[in-house]
C-alpha cells in the first residue's frame, strides 16, 4: 500500500513533523536472558549445488526435544537475507510456517522431526564477507558469529551442536578442490563436466565452526604423527602461484600440534587438517573444525615478500586457530557473552607458545605492548566493557582487544598464582570436564578452583568489572624495613560507576643499590583497596622493581627518582621490568612535557637522565639486539595519551618527536656505529641475525629525527642493499617519512617491483599511511584513487586507511580533515562492508579525552554518520555508544 494515501499513516506523519527522525534501534541482547534452545539438532545433512552467482542450499535438521529447555510447540530458525524456496516437515511441504523479520518460525508438535529447507544465495554480491561469498574466483565461508543464517534457516547459536554431513557439487573446471569440515567420505563425476564431494565431520560442532570452500586451489602437503600414534595429513591450500610462500606456515602448525601435546596434554582428532589462504577476509583467521580459513596475510611468507614480523605473526596465528581445536572446538561458547572464555584462553596458549619459539622476553613485551595500545585505550573509553560483557546488540562489535587480549591476561593472573603445573592441573580438569559442550567463563574459573586449588571468589570480578586499575605505589624505608604501600583504583566506565577492589597479583623484587642484586621475587597479592606489605634486612632503602613480567594488567602510578629508573633500566635482571623502566623514564618526562609544560631546567634534567639510560643500552654488549631493539623503542603517542586525562595530539607528538630529535642528535655516532656494526651480519633466520634487522632500522628513525640527510642516505644505501623485506621495508619507512629525492624513487621501485603482489602492494599503502611526512594526508587521499585502492578488500582499506588513523600527526591534523576522512571511508564501506565500517568507529570515538577543539570536530563527525538513516546494525551500535 502506497502510506501517502493511508490516512492513519498521514496522520501520524504530520503530528511527527517535528520530532527527529528516530533510527531503528537494532534490539539489546543481554546475558542475564539467556535461556537454552527447545530443540537439539543433533544432525544436519547440507546439500550445496554450487555457482559464483547462485548456489542451493538444500538442509536437512533432524530435531528432537530438548528436555533441559521449556517447551515450546514452534521452532525459531535464524535467517539473515535468505528466502525459503521449500520447507518440508518429514517429508510432507509444510504450509503453516512464517516468517518473524528474517527468521523463520515453524509449529513442531511432536517429539522429533526432520525439517527440510531449501534456499538460493548469490555468493558473488556479498560483499559482507559473512555466510557463503566469492573470493578470487573461489568459494569460501565465513560463519562466525551469525554468518551460518546467510546460508541457511538454523538455530544460529553456539550452543546447539549437531554432527554435519555435507555434500556439494559444481563445475570441475572452476572448481577442482572441494573442501569441507571432518573427513572425505566420498567423491565423484556428475553429468555436464561437474564433480562432487561428500565431507563428514564426527565431531558435533556449533554452526559457526561449518565452513565449506570450492576452488582452484593447490596444497603444500605435510604430514604429523601424534603422540597416540594418529598419523594427520596437513595442507595448506594457495593459489597455484603462491604456493612456493607457504613453507612457513606448514612448520609453524608442525610446531603447533606438538607443543600443544607437551604442553597442554592436548591431541589432533581428525585424520585431516586442512588450511586454505583467501585474500578477501574480514579478520585474521577462523578456526572452524579440520578446515581453517586463513586470510593470507596470515599464511604467506618468504624473506623477499615478508618481515620478521610477518613471520613471527603467521606462526603465532597458525598456533591460535589450531589451539582453538581445544579452546573453542572441543570446548565451546554456551553463548557469545562467553566469547572470552575461548579467546581469552587461546591468547594465553599461542602467547605461551610463541614465547617458546620466539624468546620469553621479547615476546613479553611485545604483547603488552599491544595491550597498552589496543586495549588500554577500549577500557578508558565510551566502549569499555569487561571481558564478559553484559549486553550487545552486534556480537561482531565485541571481538575486541578486551575479549582477547585482556581476556589473555585475566587466565595469565590465575596462571602466575597457581603456578604452571597447578595451573596445567586446572585446564586438564576444563577439558576433561567440558569436552563436547558448550560451556561458561564460570565453569572455567570453577575448573580452575578445584584443579588448581585457586580460591576465586574476588577474583571473579575481572570477568564482571571494566576499566583498567590503577595501582598507586609508595616504598617507605625506616630501619632495617622497606614497606611497601600500595592502593587500588578501578575507575568508572560505561554503566559501571562504583568499581569493588579487585585481587591484583604483583611480582616484586627489592635491590640493593650497592651490589645490584636482590634476594629473590617474591608474589605481592593486592586484594583491598589499600595494603601495605613489611620486608625486613634492609640497612639502606632499596630500589623497587615492580609488576615484573608484568604479573597484572594494571597501571601502576609512583614517583620515583630519575636515578632509579636509570638503575633499573640498566640492569634489572627481569627484561620486562628494564624495559618498564625505560619506558617510564620515557613517559613521565613526555607527560610532563606535553601536560603542564618543563621549564628549562627540567627538561634537561628528564632528557639527561634519558640520555643516560639509552646510552648504557646502546653500549651494553651482554644484551642481544632483538632485546636492545625493544628497550630503545619510545612508547607509541596513543599510550602516552593514555596517561593524560585530556590529551593534546599535538603537543605529544611535538614533544616525542623533538625528545626523538634530540637523542638521534646527541647519539649520532652510537647510532651510526650500530647501524654499520648489524649491518655486517648477512641475513639468516636465527635471533642474533634477526635482532639484527631490528635494530638497524630503530637506528635509522632516530638518525632521521635527528639528522634527516645523513638518515636520507643510510636508508637509501640500506634499501639499495637489501636481500630482504625486513630492511628494505625499514629503510622505505625511514624514506617515506622524509623530504628526500630517495623518497619518491625508492616508492617507485618498491612498487614496480611487487607490482601484483596483494600483501606487498599493502605494506606500500601502509608505509605512505603511517609517514612522518608532513604531506601524508594529501597522499593518503591521492592513494584512495589509486587503480590498485579498492573498498572491496578489507586488507587494502586497513592498508591505507586503519594506518592512517593510527598516524597521530595527519589524524589529528589541526583543521579535523583527518576525522573527516575517516567518517566519510565510514559512510562509504558501511553498505559494502558493515564489520570492517564498524571497526574504524573507535577512533573517532576518543574525543573525550581529547583538547575540546579536536573534540568538538571529532563528535562532529560521529553526529554526522548517526544522521544517516541508513546505518548497519554493526556502525549503528558502536556510533551510539560513542556519542552518548
Ligand atoms: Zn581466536
Amino acid at each position: 500500500m502506497d502510506i501517502a494515501r493511508n490516512p492513519s499513516v498521514a496522520a501520524e506523519n504530520t503530528q511527527m513533523a517535528d520530532a527527529p527522525p528516530e533510527p531503528q534501534q537494532p534490539p539489546l541482547i543481554r546475558r542475564e536472558d539467556y535461556t537454552p534452545f527447545p530443540w537439539l539438532v543433533p544432525q544436519i545433512a547440507l546439500e550445496f549445488e554450487l555457482g559464483i552467482e547462485h548456489t542451493l542450499v538444500t538442509s536437512t535438521l533432524t530435531v528432537a526435544r530438548n528436555a533441559k529447555a521449556q517447551r515450546s510447540d514452534t521452532i525459531r530458525l535464524n535467517g539473515d537475507g535468505l528466502t525459503a524456496l521449500s520447507v518440508t516437515v518429514d517429508g510432507e511441504p509444510a504450509g503453516d510456517w512464517s516468517m518473524d523479520g528474517d527468521d523463520l518460525i515453524l509449529p513442531l508438535h511432536g517429539e522429533a522431526h526432520a525439517i527440510k529447507v531449501v534456499t538460493a544465495i548469490d555468493p558473488s554480491a556479498n560483499s559482507q564477507l559473512m555466510g557463503l561469498y566469492a573470493s578470487s574466483g573461489m568459494l569460501c565461508t565465513q560463519c562466525e558469529a551469525e554468518g551460518f543464517r546467510r546460508i541457511t534457516f538454523f538455530p544460529d547459536r553456539p550452543d546447539v551442536l549437531s554432527t554435519y554431513t555435507v555434500r556439494m557439487s559444481g563445475p570441475k573446471a572452476e572448481f577442482p578442490i572441494l573442501l569441507c569440515n571432518g573427513n572425505r567420505v566420498a567423491e565423484g563425476e556428475g553429468e555436464g563436466g561437474t564433480h562432487w564431494a561428500e565431507w563428514h565431520d564426527p565431531w558435533p560442532k556449533p554452526s559457526y565452526l561449518f565452513a565449506l570452500v570450492a576452488g582452484d586451489l593447490v596444497a603444500n602437503s605435510g604430514r604429523f604423527t601424534t603422540m597416540s600414534g594418529r598419523e594427520v595429513e596437513l595442507n595448506i591450500w594457495v593459489r597455484a602461484e603462491d604456493l612456493p610462500r607457504t613453507e612457513h606456515a606448514l612448520e609453524s602448525l608442525k610446531k603447533s600440534m606438538q607443543w600443544d601435546e607437551q604442553a597442554f596434554g592436548r591431541e589432533y582428532d581428525l585424520d585431516l587438517f586442512n588450511i586454505v589462504a583467501v585474500s578477501d577476509f574480514n579478520m585474521g583467521a577462523m578456526e572452524n573444525k579440520g578446515l581453517n580459513v586463513f586470510n593470507t596475510k596470515y599464511v604467506l611468507a618468504d624473506p623477499d615478500t615478508a618481515t620478521d614480523a610477518d613471520f613471527d605473526a603467521i606462526e603465532g596465528v597458525i598456533a591460535h586457530e589450531y589451539f582453538h581445536n581445544w579452546s573453542g572446538n572441543r570446548v565451546t561458547c554456551r553463548d557469545w557473552f562467553q566469547l572470552s572464555l575461548k579467546e581469552g584462553f587461546t591468547v594465553l596458549r599461542d602467547q605461551l607458545f610463541s614465547q617458546d619459539m620466539q624468546g620469553e622476553a621479547v615476546k613479553r613485551i611485545e604483547d603488552v605492548r599491544i595491550l597498552r595500545s589496543a586495549q588500554f585505550p577500549e577500557d578508558s573509553g565510551p566502549l569499555a566493557h569487561p571481558i564478559r560483557p553484559d549486553s550487545f546488540r552486534e556480537i561482531s562489535n565485541f571481538y575486541t582487544a578486551t575479549v582477547y587480549n585482556k581476556g589473555a591476561e585475566v587466565i595469565r593472573m590465575m596462571r602466575t598464582m597457581a603456578g604452571p603445573e597447578r595451573f596445567r592441573a586446572g585446564c586438564d580438569l576444563y577439558f576433561e570436564r567440558h569436552d563436547g559442550e558448550a560451556a561458561t567463563c564460570e565453569d572455567f574459573i570453577r575448573a580452575m578452583e578445584e584443579g588448581a586449588g585457586l580460591d576465586l571468589e574476588q577474583f571473579r570480578l575481572w570477568y564482571s568489572q571494566a576499566g583498567t586499575p590503577k595501582v598507586t605505589v609508595r616504598l617507605e624505608h625506616s630501619g632495617d624495613t622497606a614497606t611497601l604501600h600500595l592502593s587500588q583504583q578501578v575507575p568508572p566506565t560505561p554503566g559501571q560507576p562504583d568499581k569493588q577492589a579487585m585481587p591484583i597479583p604483583l611480582r616484586i623484587a627489592l635491590f640493593d643499590r650497592a651490589t645490584g642484586k636482590h634476594e629473590g621475587e617474591q608474589l605481592v597479592v593486592l586484594g583491598k583497596a589499600e595494603d601495605s606489605f613489611a620486608f625486613t634486612g634492609f640497612a639502606e632503602p632499596p630500589v623497587l622493581s615492580i609488576n615484573r613480567g608484568y604479573s597484572a594488567p594494571v597501571t601502576i602510578e609512583r614517583t620515583v627518582p630519575h636515578a632509579d629508573l636509570v638503575f633499573l633500566a640498566a640492569q634489572d635482571d627481569d627484561s620486562f621490568a628494564r624495559y618498564e623502566a625505560m619506558q617510564e623514564l620515557v613517559v613521565s618526562h613526555i607527560v610532563a612535557a606535553a601536560g603542564d609544560g618543563l621549564d628549562d631546567a627540567a627538561r634537561a634534567a628528564g632528557r639527561a637522565a634519558i640520555r643516560t639510560a639509552l646510552a648504557a643500552i646502546l653500549a651494553d654488549a651482554a644484551l642481544d639486539d632483538s632485546m636492545r631493539g625493544e628497550l630503545v623503542m619510545l612508547p607509541s603517542q596513543t599510550y602516552l595519551s593514555e596517561q593524560m586525562l585530556i590529551a593534546d595530539p599535538g603537543r605529544i607528538h611535538a614533544e616525542r618527536e623533538g625528545l626523538k630529535a634530540w637523542l638521534g642528535r646527541e647519539l649520532e655516532s652510537e647510532f651510526v656505529a650500530l647501524h654499520l656494526r648489524v649491518s655486517e651480519i648477512p641475513y639468516g633466520l636465527e635471533q642474533a641475525a634477526r635482532g639484527a634487522r631490528k635494530i638497524k632500522t630503530q637506528a635509522l628513525v632516530y638518525l632521521a629525527a635527528g639528522n634527516p640527510d645523513l638518515a636520507a642516505q643510510m636508508a637509501k644505501a640500506q634499501y639499495e642493499a637489501a636481500d630482504n623485506m625486513t630492511d628494505r621495508q625499514g629503510a622505505l619507512m625511514v624514506l617515506t617519512g622524509l623530504d628526500s629525492a630517495a623518497r619518491t624513487d625508492k616508492l617507485i621501485d618498491f612498487y614496480r617491483r611487487y607490482q601484483g603482489n596483494e600483501l606487498v602492494i599493502d605494506k606500500w599503502f601502509t608505509l605512505q599511511a603511517i609517514s612522518l611526512h608532513p604531506h601524508a594526508i594529501e597522499h593518503v587521499r591521492v592513494l584512495a584513487g589509486h587503480p590498485d585502492f579498492t573498498l572491496r578488500n578489507p586488507n587494502r582499506v586497513r592498508s591505507l586507511y586503519m594506518a592512517f588513523a593510527g598516524n597521530p600527526h595527519a589524524f589529528h591534523g589541526e583543521s579535523g580533515e583527518g576525522y573527516r576522512m575517516i567518517a566519510d571511508l565510514i559512510l562509504a564501506l558501511d553498505p559494502i562492508n558493515a564489520q570492517t565500517a564498524a571497526r574504524f568507529v573507535p577512533s573517532l570515538g576518543r574525543w573525550r579525552r581529547i583538547e575540546p577543539v579536536r573534540a568538538a570536530l571529532m563528535r562532529q563527525e560521529l553526529e554526522r554518520i548517526a544522521a544517516s538513516d541508513r546505518l548497519s546494525r554493526d556502525t549503528f551500535e558502536q556510533v551510539t555508544r560513542s556519542l552518548g
